[in-house]
């Protein structure tokens, strides 16, 4: 699983085609669909030197020259490459993995140079790439007899300045590129209504029914229980499992933590730490195990989730270094207001950089959580002194005190 969320790498902000964003996808969906954020995202993981060093070793002219200049941007086709070189890398993944410079005529010799990827993750991204659940599907060809078993995959440049269709099989590869040769835009160019149309015909003129000679999974990969929720190596408390493959001694091995324990009272309102776990008792529940970057994303986007409750106001353990800094209200102040317009208050804090959430009270009794950057407005009903608390998802709080008048 990957997340397909907004991400900032140092101010490069990519973003998928379609401007959206799905949260928790697997690598298969993400690749496809063609979304640009997972992919930017696994660069970031291999980096960049790693992927230029591939694309170098498959003959990349332009690489050869610039490579070293290349960003995160080179997997969204943030450099130019030739139609030559280009399907010359796909048939690598239909050769297991090997890499063979083309050749024009059928005479010229074969020359495996390299094994480029190894056989078992070729076998992988073939098994995704011939998936037919996928939006680069040409309309007139999703209810047809006439599709040939390929794998393949489409592409349109920036600008819609040309669209790629690239496709094989064990016996053929074929890389096709529609656009103007003076590399002047079409708004109705682009890869699956313009380029994979004449891709499956070719196929289909050169490879009629030839559908059953599929890849063989090579030897080296593994079946293994895992987790839906996150990919990994299904834990005790993991109900929902599949079958998925697995590279032995190179797929991570690390179990499942898409839960984690929290002591929590009776009423679930308040979590504990094991500095404040009461004597009176406490529950133990399992809640969801999101990373900040998936919580953000469901905040900012109004998707409901299972929410750990806040922590227990009455805990001792001191937090000062990063604890809250309440801007507003002013502290100490006395604020006069006019009753019958129901005036409010607006709640605003700084928090440590970490913190997403925050739960603002007021004499102690909980008024709302809210993400941070969040302003939060309460109104007083009563004159007097208000006790106004925030406390944020680590467990830190601040107190602040106002007095409130009425004016009439
Ligand atoms: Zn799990
Ligand atoms: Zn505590």
């Amino acid at each position: 699983m990957i997340s397909d969320v907004p991400v900032d790498y140092a101010g490069y902000r990519p973003e998928n085609y379609f401007g959206n964003y799905n949260g928790n996808i697997t690598i298969e969906y993400a690749l496809a669909t063609s979304l640009n954020i997972p992919a930017v995202k696994i660069l970031d993981q291999l980096t960049v030197p790693v992927f230029v060093d591939k694309l170098k070793q498959a003959q990349f002219s332009q690489i050869k020259k610039t490579g070293d200049q290349l960003g995160l941007s080179v997997i969204l086709g943030g450099c130019d490459v030739k139609l030559e070189e280009l399907t010359a890398l796909y048939a690598s993944f239909a050769s297991q993995g090997r890499y063979a410079p083309l050749r024009w005529q059928q005479q010229d010799p074969l020359k495996y140079q390299r094994q480029l990827l190894s056989p078992t993750a070729t076998y992988l991204v073939n098994q995704i790439l011939t998936q037919l659940q996928r939006p680069d599907l040409p309309h007139n060809f999703q209810n047809s007899g006439h599709l040939p078993r390929i794998a393949w995959k489409t592409g349109t440049s920036y600008g819609r300045k040309d669209a790629w269709s690239i496709g094989y099989n064990k016996k053929y590869t074929v890389g096709v590129w529609v656009g103007n040769f003076s590399g002047e835009g079409v708004p109705e160019l682009n890869g699956t209504d313009s380029a994979t149309p004449l891709l499956f015909d070719i196929f289909n003129t050169i490879d009629y029914n030839s559908a059953n000679d599929w890849f063989a999974a090579p030897p080296g990969l593994a079946q293994r229980s895992v987790c839906t929720a996150t990919g990994l190596p299904a834990n005790t408390f993991c109900q929902n499992r599949v079958l998925d493959a697995y590279l032995p001694g190179i797929s991570p091995v690390a179990k499942c933590t898409h839960l984690k324990p929290v002591m929590v009272s009776e009423n679930q309102q308040f979590a504990y730490c094991t500095t404040c776990l009461p004597e009176s008792g406490y529950l133990q529940k399992w809640y969801p195990n999101y990373t900040p970057e998936i919580l953000a994303f469901y905040e900012a986007e109004h998707i409901p989730y299972e929410k750990i409750p806040a922590h227990n106001p009455q805990c001792s353990r001191i937090f000062s270094e990063f604890a809250p800094v309440i801007t507003a209200p002013t502290s100490n102040m006395e604020y006069l207001l006019e009753r019958a317009e129901k005036q409010k208050l607006m709640l605003h804090c700084n928090t440590h950089n970490e913190v997403k959430q925050v739960y603002w009270y007021i004499n102690d009794q909980l008024l709302q959580a809210v993400p941070v950057n969040q302003n939060l407005f309460f109104t007083p009903e009563k004159a007097g002194k208000y006790k106004i608390s925030c406390l944020d998802d680590q467990g830190r709080n601040t107190d602040s005190y106002i007095t409130v008048r009425f004016l009439d």
